[in-house]
């Protein structure tokens, strides 16, 4: 049997890098995945060019029942560390925006970086594990092709989101069989979905893209572009503040908790169609509106706010109704569209089992936990693979 330092699970984002850092200090390390290819969801990323970072990126842009966990790992291997990396590799990259840099190629050469950067490590594919158990020197795994051993265990099988790409909850019953506590996963980076109520009053939008917009949740604000859908709300701004959704579902009476939209964010409405009820008395509302918004969308808060025809007719009150609608519209979400949908996962393994130095266990020491399978999320944007960038590296130094 071929004798390893370490054995990891997971040959995503998390587990490749940490191989390619242990490999590169002379550490004997295996990677098994029930996959049939590696980094399928890094494949898939950023519309096929992977968002492998963000400039900005900071302890800020991650959910956590620990906020301060992630710092330690997120300083130790930067964003500037991993750009420095793909420039060595030759990788030719932008900024779209908001600091989120992609491929000017193909997401596929992040794929071959990591796989490059682990060349002396043995990666094992189509590899589905059957078991795991802990022996007096470490830990044993069982797998359709055979039985592996090794000092030390990463799991990095990353969440459930997107199942059909193979993705499971492994790391959770992994988790479970060593008394690690798992915060509840809830599917994050979602887009949401309209109640009854909201279905009705918004059927026939879907398509309809209102391109600088802002989301937000008491404090937490994103400004985005929001897209209605057959079922509900997306767009970027809309995935962003679906984590903090998930995190504050209900307020403290039980009630669901609303999202707050401007969609015509830095103008003052209310005063604006005042004004063009004196300028433009026989301007229609909807012409007014359509100045900062889509038409459809226009008519329909037109419809909604029971406000047709001239400008000149309507009171105060109801041009009010109309400019809080368009400000201040309150959408309580029904739910998420769930995992199928979810770019990532909220909540994970408890930070509180894990050392921020090292993401190993400290009640099972040897074992490891990387990545997605953490209770640390990350905002869109590039965050995520900065988290298993960030995370791979410190592990992969422990090991
Ligand atoms: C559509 C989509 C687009 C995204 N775009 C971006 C983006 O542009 N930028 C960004 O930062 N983040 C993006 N993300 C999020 C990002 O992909 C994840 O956060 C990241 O891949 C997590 O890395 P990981 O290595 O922890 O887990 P994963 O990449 O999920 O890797 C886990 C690996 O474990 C394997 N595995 C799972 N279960 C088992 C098992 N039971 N046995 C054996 N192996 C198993 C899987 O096959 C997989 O190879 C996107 C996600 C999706 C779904």
């Amino acid at each position: 049997m071929t004798a390893y330092d370490a054995i990891i699970l997971g040959a995503g984002g998390a587990g490749l890098f940490c191989a390619g850092i242990a490999a590169q200090r002379g550490r004997r390390v295996l990677v098994l995945d029930h996959a049939a290819a590696p980094g399928e969801k890094i494949r898939i990323s950023g519309g096929g060019r992977c968002n492998f970072t963000n400039l900005h990126a900071s302890p800020a842009d991650f959910l956590s029942d620990n906020p301060h966990f992630a710092k330690s790992a997120l300083k130790r291997y930067t964003q500037h560390d991993f750009i420095a990396l793909v420039e060595k590799h030759g990788i030719a990259w932008h900024e779209k925006t908001l600091g989120q840099l992609f491929c000017d190629g193909s997401s596929r050469q992040i794929i071959q970086l990591l796989l490059d950067e682990a060349r002396d490590a043995d990666i094992r594919l189509s590899s589905p594990i059957t078991s795991i158990d802990k022996t007096g020197s470490g830990f044993r795994v069982g797998t359709g092709s055979g039985v592996f051993e090794a000092a030390r265990l990463v799991l990095a099988t990353g969440g459930p989101s997107i199942p059909k790409m193979g993705a499971t909850g492994f790391a959770y019953d992994v988790a479970q069989q060593f008394g690690l506590n798992v915060i509840a996963p809830r599917p994050a980076l979602a887009p949401l979905t309209f109640s009854g109520v909201d279905a009705a009053r918004w059927d026939g939008m879907a398509g309809v893209a209102v391109p600088d917009a802002v989301a937000s949740i008491g404090k937490r604000r994103f400004r985005e572009a929001v897209l209605f859908t057959h079922r509900g709300l997306s767009g970027p701004a809309i995935l962003q503040i679906s984590s903090y959704w998930e995190q504050a579902r209900r307020d403290e009476a039980g009630r669901v908790q609303p999202v707050t939209l401007d969609l015509c964010p830095d103008v003052d409405l209310f005063a604006e169609l005042k004004a063009a009820r004196s300028t433009a008395p026989k301007q229609e509302l909807a012409t007014q509106l359509e100045k900062h918004l889509p038409a459809r969308l226009a008519r329909r808060i037109v419809e909604l706010s029971n406000a047709p025809g001239r400008i000149a007719d309507l009171s105060d009150a109801r041009l009010q109704a109309v400019a809080a609608l368009a400000k201040t519209w309150q959408v309580t979400p029904a739910g998420s569209e769930g995992y199928a949908k979810a770019e990532v996962t909220l909540g994970g393994i408890d930070t509180a089992a894990l050392s921020s130095q090292s993401m190993e266990a400290r009640a099972v020491p040897g074992l490891h936990v990387i990545g997605e399978a953490v209770d640390v999320t990350g905002h869109l944007g590039g965050f995520n693979f900065q988290w298993a960038w960030s995370s791979g590296f410190a592990c992969g130094q422990a090991l």
